[in-house]
C-alpha cells in the first residue's frame, strides 16, 4: 500500500494529486503493467479503502521490502522527479572520487549532491563524508529517515554543549552545524523538515536551494 506509483515512463504519482472525479477516471482507464510500485516493482493498482482513502495496492501479494528501503526508493525518486519538473535532470547513483552520490547534479558552476540516508552513522561519518565532497567543490544536502535525523541531532546537541562546556548562550541555540546540511524526509508525507520548524514540499525545498535559498543562520533555514 502506498501514495505514490511510479509509471512505465518514470513518472511519479500521488494519490494527493487527485480529486474524486480524476481518481474516478484513472480507476476506470489505468492499464495493468503501467504502473508500478515504488518499493519493488510490481504491478500497482489503484483502489480507494472503505474510508474513501485513496492508495495504491500491489497486484500480487503485499511487499516483503522493509519500510526503511521503502522510504529510500520513494525519496530518491520524488527528488529526481521534482528536478525533472523544474527542468533538472539529476543522476541516480552517481560516483564520484571517493563518494557515490544518491542524487547529483550540475546546474551551471554548481554540483549538487544529495545523500539520501536510511541506515545509522554517527556524526564523525558524517563530517568526514561531507568533507570528501567539500574537497571537490561539491555541496552535499542529507535527507535522512526520521529515526537517524532524532540521533543524529542529539549528537549535534551533545558536541555543542561540549564545545560551550555546557554553557548554553542565552536564548539557546538550534542543534544545527553550519558544516553539515541535514533534514530529514517525512514517511509519512514526504515534506523536508528539521529543526526551527523546518517543514517544507519537496518541490519548494528545491527550487529554494536551486535559488540559493537555503541558508544557515543559526540553523539550517529558508529565507
Ligand atoms: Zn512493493
Amino acid at each position: 500500500m502506498s501514495e505514490q506509483v511510479v509509471t512505465i515512463n518514470g513518472e511519479v504519482i500521488d494519490v494527493n494529486s487527485f480529486n474524486e472525479e480524476a481518481w474516478n477516471d484513472l480507476k476506470k482507464n489505468y492499464v495493468v503493467g503501467n504502473l508500478k510500485m515504488i518499493c519493488c516493482n510490481s504491478n500497482a493498482i489503484p483502489k480507494t479503502s472503505i474510508n474513501f482513502k485513496k492508495f495504491f495496492a500491489h497486484q500480487n501479494d503485499e511487499c516483503k521490502t522493509a519500510p526503511e528501503t521503502i522510504w529510500h526508493k520513494t525519496t530518491k525518486r520524488i527528488i529526481i522527479d521534482e528536478l525533472l519538473n523544474q527542468g533538472y535532470v539529476a543522476n541516480e547513483e552517481q560516483k564520484g572520487d571517493k563518494w557515490i552520490a544518491d542524487v547529483y547534479l550540475e546546474i551551471n558552476d554548481r554540483k549538487i549532491a544529495f545523500e539520501i540516508q536510511q541506515s545509522p552513522q554517527t556524526l564523525t561519518t558524517y563530517l568526514e563524508r561531507q568533507n570528501k565532497y567539500r574537497e571537490t567543490q561539491i555541496e552535499t544536502y542529507w535527507l535522512l529517515y526520521q529515526p537517524r535525523y532524532v540521533a543524529i541531532t542529539k549528537a549535534i546537541k551533545q558536541r555543542i554543549l561540549k564545545e560551550l562546556n555546557s554553557k548554553l548562550p542565552q536564548g539557546g541555540t538550534f542543534p544545527s552545524l553550519n558544516n553539515l546540511p541535514v533534514f530529514y524526509i517525512d514517511d509519512k508525507d514526504y515534506r523536508v523538515k528539521g529543526v526551527g520548524l523546518f517543514n517544507y514540499s519537496v518541490k519548494d525545498f528545491l527550487s529554494s536551494l536551486i535559488n540559493n535559498k537555503v541558508i544557515f543562520d543559526k540553523t539550517w533555514r529558508i529565507r
